[in-house]
This record gives structure tokens, C-alpha cells and sequence, in this order.
């Protein structure tokens, strides 16, 4: 996410690391390098300006030159003016309507139906909320169908009519069947077209007009960078929506949509798309966002992934289990399902400060537990939970069911021996022994 403009941010400073007295000419020569960098992440050069100006204002109000240490407040100051540009503090969505309605808008292949069953399967797992999905684009039945799987992945009915192709009656009639039927939350997925186009808006904007949702949601791809800043205007004066959805943020190294659509619609960012999976939905926060642009990870949400996969129950058993040297395969796979699951591989580890930049050349695909899994899998049930049985002629089946081979089963053997190792040692005194080791 980012990368690039990370990347350029970080040179930018660089120029105030090299000198052991910070001048005001060598200030200046960052903050062209940071409007330099913006620009080229596709943000607006009126605000990529006005965004140097600020801080350029501030560091002179606060005198820099004179600090402690002027690159870290230069780096605080351009932090700072990040994240309220992105909006500042995050906002929620509206959900006090019973049914709360939740209208979707934005051009096709922006990720408006991916996007409606992400926010289903979230509001779903806050338990309290009962989301009806409702597929409103009449004109391509293969979207009607595709909302149908991905409702059907999470587990969330959806509600469609495809006698009618007229979309205000769809979702008014949806409306009607959420309140017979004890729905608290309605997600109306509407027809994009691939440009702005005066039928589409029409049609949205009478749909609007109907059902008079609590909360109508803009969807944008963040890799489309400026086009997607004039999109959102376009949308914004026919629907003054109320915040914006930007998705595929996984796949963008710029960062420019992110940077600059608050300023330009004045409408806040709510949530944000980083990948494919019903899982990968994030709330937006603009200043951890800010973080992650200028390399300094973001801990908080990456704790927060973990605690939303941690179940208290589980860990006990898990607990007893490593207890008593019965930790085996299965245990492990488990745990991989569950890292799985907060997330694809780059992402985690970009949200670890200063590791997003070790390892951003570094290719880390989402399949990085294949092979274990394979090798996991090939193994018997006994197997799994005993893995000291495993010897070499089970080694060679193991490896030849896996389509690996047997120095790979040796290595998980060993890794797995290390990691039981480990686990056992925290458990007893307190990771005291650890501590020992460590020293030597
Ligand atoms: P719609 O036409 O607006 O309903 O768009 P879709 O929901 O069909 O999404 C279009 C494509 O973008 C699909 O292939 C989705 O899998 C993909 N997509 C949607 N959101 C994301 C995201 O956050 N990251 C990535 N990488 N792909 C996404």
C-alpha cells in the first residue's frame, strides 16, 4: 500500500538527516521533495501546494531550526497535516434507523458489490446487527447472480426481484420485507456504469430521492487516483453522499485518491478495501493512515486484527493442550487458518514499523502457507497429533502426497519441534527460562 509514495517521503527526509545543521535552505529543499512526492502520487498540485505552505507555516511558527531535533518535527508537522487532510478523526457510519439503510453508488468495477457483502459480513459479526443484502442492478443479471455468491459466502440473505427492472420499487420492496422479517440494516447495491453518465445518475439519484437512506456510501477504486477525485465530485453534487468507500487500496502505491478526495468533496473516508476477501474491509483512520504513509507502520490496527481472531475459549484449550505436550499438526493448522484470516501477508507486515520498507522488494504472495498446508494435510490423523512417529518412510509418502519434498517435511518437522519448544518454555515460569536462554 503506498509504497511509492513512502518511498519518496522517505528520500525527502533524508535531506534533513544528511546535515548536522538544519538550514532553512535545506528545509525548503524538503518541502519541495514532499510536493514533488505528492504530485507524483496523483494528488491535486493546488493541494500538494497548499499542503507544503501549511507546513512550511507551521515549522516556521514553531521554529523548527532551532529544536531539538528538526527532522522529527519536520516529519510530526508533515504527519499532522496528512492526517487532516485525510479528515482527521474517523467516522463512522450512520446505523440508527430500524432498518438503518445503507445505499451504495459508484461506477461499475469500482468494487460496489464486493464491497456491500464486506460491510454485511463486518456489521454481522458485531453480532447485534442483522444486514439484508439487495441486489438493485437490473440491467446485468450476472450481478444479481454475483451478489447471490457473495451472499451466500457469508452467510447473509439476499434480496433481488428479477420480474422488474425498475430499481426504486426493488428496494423499496426490500425495505418492506427487512421490517416483516426483523432486518436491522439494509445494504442496496445499485448499477454502476463504467463513466459518469446522465441515466445513471438519474436513476441513482431517484432511488435516493424514495427511500431516503441514513447513510448513502460513495465506492471508489483508489488506484484510479485523480479520476477517481472528479468522479467523486460528480456523484457528491447529485447526491451529497456521505462518505466515501475506497477500495483496492492494496493495490496502490500512490496513494493520491486517498490523499486528496476529503479535501475536494469535503466528505470523510469511512472505509477502506484491501483485498479481494469478504475479510478485507477495514475502518479508515486518518491518522494511522498517516503512519503508514510516512513508514511508521500501524501496531494498532494490526493488534486489533488479532484480537478480533482471538477467541478466549480456544486459547485456553490451546493453552491445556501445549500444558501437556499434546500441542499437534491440526493445532498448527489451525493457528495458520487464523493469521490467514486478518489478512494477506504484505499488508500484516507493512503494519509492523520500519518492516514495510525491509521488505518491500520482497515478494510475499498470499500462499505463503501452501506448502505447509499441503504437507499438513498429507499427513494421517495420528500423524498430526503425534508428529514424533513420523519417520523416514512416512517423510517420503508425506512428501510425495504434498508435492513437496522430504527436506521440506524435515524442515517443517524442525520448525515445528522448535516452535513446541518455545511455547512450552512460556508457558512454564513465566517465560523466565526464555529470558535465560536469550542471555545465554
Ligand atoms: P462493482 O462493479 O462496483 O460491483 O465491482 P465488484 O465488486 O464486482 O469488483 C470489481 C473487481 O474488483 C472484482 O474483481 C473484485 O474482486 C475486485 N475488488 C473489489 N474490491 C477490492 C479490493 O479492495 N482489493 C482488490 N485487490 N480487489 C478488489
Amino acid at each position: 500500500m503506498f509504497d511509492n509514495l513512502s518511498d519518496k517521503l522517505d528520500k525527502a527526509f533524508h535531506i534533513l538527516k544528511g546535515h548536522g545543521q538544519i538550514t532553512e535552505v535545506n528545509v525548503a529543499e524538503t518541502l519541495k521533495e514532499v510536493r514533488r512526492a505528492l504530485v507524483d502520487a496523483d494528488v491535486n498540485y493546488k493541494i500538494a501546494k497548499d499542503f507544503t505552505k501549511t507546513v512550511k507555516d507551521k515549522a516556521i511558527g514553531q521554529d523548527v531550526l532551532s529544536s531539538l531535533k528538526p527532522g522529527e518535527l519536520m516529519v510530526k508537522l508533515v504527519k499532522d497535516e496528512l492526517t487532516s487532510l485525510m479528515g482527521g478523526d474517523a467516522k463512522g457510519i450512520n446505523l440508527s434507523g430500524n432498518p438503518s439503510v445503507i445505499l451504495m453508488s459508484g461506477l461499475q468495477g469500482s468494487g460496489k458489490t464486493t464491497f456491500s457483502g464486506k460491510l454485511a459480513n463486518f456489521l454481522k459479526n458485531k453480532k447485534t446487527k442483522k444486514p439484508l443484502l439487495v441486489a438493485c442492478d437490473v440491467y446485468r443479471p450476472a450481478a444479481i447472480d454475483q451478489l447471490h455468491v457473495v451472499g451466500e459466502q457469508i452467510g447473509v440473505e439476499v434480496y433481488s426481484n428479477r420480474e422488474t427492472k425498475d430499481p426504486v420499487k426493488i428496494s423499496q420492496d426490500a425495505i418492506a420485507h427487512a421490517k416483516e422479517n426483523g432486518f436491522n440494516v439494509v445494504i442496496i447495491d445499485t448499477a454502476g456504469r463504467l463513466a459518469v453518465d446522465e441515466a445513471m445518475m438519474t436513476e441513482i439519484s431517484n432511488i435516493h430521492k424514495a427511500i431516503q437512506p441514513q447513510e448513502t456510501l460513495f465506492v471508489v477504486d483508489s488506484m484510479t487516483g485523480q479520476d477517481a477525485v472528479n468522479t467523486a465530485k460528480a456523484f457528491n453534487d447529485i447526491l451529497n453522499f456521505d462518505g466515501v468507500i475506497l477500495t483496492k487500496l492494496d493495490g496502490d502505491t500512490r496513494g493520491g485518491a486517498a490523499i486528496s478526495i476529503k479535501s475536494v468533496v469535503d466528505k470523510p473516508i469511512k472505509f477502506i478495501g484491501t483485498g479481494e476477501k469478504m475479510e478485507a474491509i477495514d475502518v479508515f483512520y486518518p491518522e494511522r493512515m498517516a503512519d503508514r504513509i510516512l513508514g511508521m507502520g500501524d501496531v494498532v490496527s494490526l493488534v486489533e486484527r488479532a484480537q478480533e481472531q482471538y477467541d478466549e475459549e480456544e486459547a485456553r484449550k490451546l493453552q491445556k493442550k501445549i500444558a501437556k505436550n499434546q500441542f499437534g499438526f491440526d493445532d498448527f493448522l489451525n493457528q495458520i487458518q487464523q493469521v490467514k484470516k486478518m489478512g494477506n501477508m504484505k499488508d500484516l507486515i507493512g503494519m509492523i514499523p520500519g518492516a514495510g520498507k525491509m521488505m518491500k522488494d520482497i515478494d510475499i504472495d498470499d500462499d505463503a502457507f501452501k506448502h505447509i498446508e499441503a504437507i499438513i494435510h498429507s499427513m494421517t490423523p495420528e500423524e498430526r497429533a503425534k508428529p514424533s512417529i513420523i519417520n523416514a518412510s512416512r517423510k517420503k509418502r508425506i512428501g510425495k502426497g504434498s508435492g513437496t519434498s522430504v527436506t521440506q517435511v524435515n524442515q517443517l518437522l524442525k520448525q515445528f519441534n522448535q516452535m513446541s519448544k518455545m511455547m512450552k518454555m512460556m508457558q512454564g515460569g513465566g517465560g523466565k527460562k526464555m529470558m535465560q536462554m536469550m542471555k545465554g
